[in-house]
């Protein structure tokens, strides 16, 4: 029997909370490296090594790797006899922990946890509470394992009950490109198989906690129909050119996790989950010795990659900046951005267009003319920084307020990341403006481009105010540009048609 005390559980989780903040897996970055090696997409490459560079620099500098620093999941295994030495029940002590570890003055995360979620969705501010799972299995151990998820995958789950004589397959190679880009690609994808509706979920993103084997699986063989069907699906979903954020390139995903479970004759129960560039988890056990202890990666498990600008950039200066200059970008180009930046999310966008369509003026210092949005919430900063990492959000949310936007503000376009839908691409197109995407994933590289920053709108709502970032060189692609050419459509298509042997022109 082991006996395991509230202090030491708290800790553990609270440490493994912050560990996972700053450190990717070192499967993770060593199949980053390999993903890099291969790549032959330009701009693909370009993305991967942003988030390899960005990757050691917050192992180094013990800062979030990606400005979402995601909901808490704690799946635990308690041994039969374990005994617990608490006077608090395993919901309240994990999210004790989370409150600890998202409220850390020394490496603050950001608090993304709102509750009344079909109501007035109000932020919890400590980032409680985690979603818990816990089982009975034999044994005198404690295995715990963390995992923080961010939205832009997590958002990109889904589920089907296919009938048992349907192509699963197919359907994940249907699912995939439907998925767009906001799950920020390279990533891994769960595939949880059988059961019933909720334990084919469970089992997806179960999967996605297991260690990235996929060479060593395809140099072995497979033993099993789940692990035919992990070798089947990366091949062929990296064959649909997806590639790193979209781009078009040779890796979507560095692995493919399978999961099964016997299921009703009548069902085929799949559920899809991806797990992005920002992949957080930690495995570990307690025996009743004492709070864990964690091994940090090396210096020397980073692939030899430090991304710098390309010498061919575009450098813009955002302070003069005219819709001729935005007229000359073409999609897939890299831009050098310095000047000054308004940022904004879903909750700003839906006061400031409800303010345009009553007609009434815009709070004080908020002018959007000849400017660009930065789609950001980002993390509050640290000493000696400007502000926390502070990489892009998902745009296609801002979809639907792009057209009253452009329309009301005189703005020259935005910045976010993953694809735009056809009818922003067409108010693009209609007010000769652009779309340009941050690297999803890089969070504190791009924070370091930003060199001031201040609240200039909404202050209450906390991540989602309103800012204005003073950058030096803040590094982006052009994805649309003023005549509506989309790199997420072309890129994934021509490097589709390139995979699959055709020959094309990759501009
Ligand atoms: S890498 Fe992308 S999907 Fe993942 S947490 Fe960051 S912004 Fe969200």
């Amino acid at each position: 029997m082991s006996v395991i005390r509230q202090d030491d559980f708290v800790t553990s989780v609270t440490d493994a909370l912050q560990f996972i903040s700053y450190y990717h897996p070192r499967d993770f970055i060593r199949a980053l490296g390999e993903a890099w090696e291969r790549e032959q997409s330009p701009a693909a490459r370009d993305a991967i090594a942003q988030i390899i560079t960005s990757s050691r620099m917050s192992a180094e500098g013990h800062r979030p790797v990606c400005q979402d620093t995601g909901i808490v999941s704690v799946f635990l295994k308690v041994g039969m006899q374990v005994q617990w030495e608490s006077g608090a029940d395993i919901e309240s002590m994990v999210n004790e922990a989370v409150h600890r570890a998202y409220t850390d003055p020394a490496n603050p995360l950001r608090a993304s946890v709102v509750r009344d979620p079909a109501g007035n969705r109000e932020n919890t501010r400590d980032n409680t509470p985690a979603v818990i799972y816990s089982e009975m299995v034999p044994g005198d151990k404690l295995e715990i394992t963390v995992a923080a998820k961010g939205a832009g995958s997590e958002n990109k789950a889904r589920f089907a009950v296919l009938n048992p004589s349907d192509d699963l397959v197919q359907w994940v190679l249907d699912t995939v490109p439907q998925l767009g880009a906001g799950w920020c690609p390279p990533g891994i994808l769960g595939i949880g198989i059988g059961g019933t509706a909720e334990k084919a979920m469970l089992l997806a993103k179960q999967a996605l906690l297991e260690p990235v084997d996929i060479h060593a699986l395809q140099a072995r063989g497979p033993q099993t129909r789940a692990e035919e069907l992990r070798l089947e699906l990366y091949d062929k979903v990296n064959a649909l050119g997806i590639g790193a954020q979209g781009l078009g390139g040779l890796t979507t995903v560095v692995d493919v996790k399978v999961r099964d479970y016997p299921t009703h004759a009548a069902s085929l129960p799949v559920a899809l989950i991806p797990n992005c560039a920002a992949t957080r988890h930690l495995h570990f056990t307690l025996d009743g010795s004492g709070p864990a202890s964690f091994e940090p990666p090396r210096p020397e498990d980073w692939p030899d990659v430090h991304w710098a600008p390309a010498a061919d950039a575009r450098h813009v200066d955002l302070e003069n900046l005219s819709r001729e200059q935005v007229a000359a970008w073409r999609p897939g180009e890299t831009l050098l951005l310095s000047g000054r930046l308004l940022t904004g999310r879903d909750v700003a966008h839906k006061r400031i267009t409800e303010l345009l369509a009553r007609g009434e003026p815009l709070p004080k210092g908020l002018n959007f003319s000849s400017r660009f949005i930065y789609y950001v919430g980002p993390v509050d900063p640290v000493s000696g920084e400007a502000v926390g990492p502070a990489g892009p959000t998902t745009a296609t949310r801002m979809d639907k307020f792009t057209d009253a936007m452009l329309d009301g503000t005189g703005l020259l376009g935005m910045i976010g990341k993953a694809e735009r839908g056809p009818a922003a691409i067409d108010s693009l197109r209609r007010h000769g403006a652009a779309y340009l995407i941050a690297t999803g994933g890089a969070a504190y590289l791009i924070s370091r481009a930003i060199r001031a920053a201040r609240v200039v709108a909404f202050p209450e709502l906390g991540m989602e105010a309103v800012y204005e970032f003073e950058v030096e060189n803040m590094p982006v692609t052009v994805a649309v540009d003023a005549r509506g050419d989309s790199i997420h459509r072309s890129g994934p298509e021509q490097w589709r048609m390139r995979i699959a042997g055709v020959a094309v022109e990759t501009g």
